[in-house]
């Protein structure tokens, strides 16, 4: 099943666990300082992807979002979109393997890109390791990771209403949604640490208008 899903994403299967990736563009001369490169970061419903779409006009920058990508695949039936479909609809995170070679995947459709804001990737520790190792590959690094801090119950508000709304499978059901919380608690938390101890994370009030909240973080984005 991994092998197929690999051959989907156009890629050479890396010939051991951990090996570097295919080179991203022949002739890459990009330093590590030219490119900003943004993890925005926050529970489910916390604004990301509407705020991704902001930031990525203003920056210029390629905005990657997992569940989007996800969720297209889904809608045209893809076999990783029915894979995604069974994790997704529990409220559960799809698997590492298969997520890290689609984003990698995407990432390697951009190779002109100034810089990329992922949003809901990544997730869990082993994908925040492989996010690294791919752009050590680029020869280039995450800048920051942003994070947008919404209390748990205005989440649950914010998604149920969303669901009204989004034809989401995942936000229609309250049970689901808290699932998706709690899996945010059990994987996804951990992560602020991890960009701590690298001093890359930055915590923004995610409670207000969206104006506001753009102008947060594009104070953080800014001085980077
Ligand atoms: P939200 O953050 O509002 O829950 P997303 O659109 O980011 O929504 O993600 C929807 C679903 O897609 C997640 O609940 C999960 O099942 C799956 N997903 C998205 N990104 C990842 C990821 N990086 N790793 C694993 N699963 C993911």
């Amino acid at each position: 099943m991994w092998r197929f899903l690999s051959s989907l994403f156009n890629r050479k299967q890396n010939p051991s666990e951990g090996a570097p990736i295919t080179t991203i563009s022949e002739g890459n001369e990009r330093s590590k300082t030219n490119m900003k490169n943004i993890v925005l970061f926050g529970p489910p419903g916390a604004g990301k992807g509407t705020q991704a779409e902001i930031l990525k006009q203003k920056y210029q920058l390629v905005h990657i979002s997992t569940g989007d990508v996800f969720r297209y695949n889904i809608k045209n039936a893809t076999e990783l979109g029915t894979l995604a479909k069974s994790y997704m609809d529990k409220g559960h995170l799809v698997p590492d393997t298969v997520t890290i070679d689609m984003l990698k995947a995407e990432v390697e459709k951009n190779p002109q890109a100034n810089g990329f804001i992922f949003d809901g990737f990544p997730r869990t520790a082993a994908q925040a390791e492989a996010l690294s190792h791919l752009m050590d590959d680029m020869n280039s690094q995450i800048n920051a990771m942003v994070a947008l801090e919404v209390d748990d119950e205005i989440l649950v508000g914010r998604l149920l209403e969303r669901g009204k709304v989004s034809g989401r499978a995942d936000d229609a059901n309250e049970a689901v949604i808290r699932e998706r919380i709690a899996e945010y608690y059990r994987k996804t938390d951990i992560l602020k640490e991890y960009y701590q101890n690298q001093n890359k994370y930055h915590g923004v009030d995610g409670v207000g208008s969206i104006e506001d909240i753009t102008e947060r973080l594009s104070k953080v984005i800014d001085k980077l």
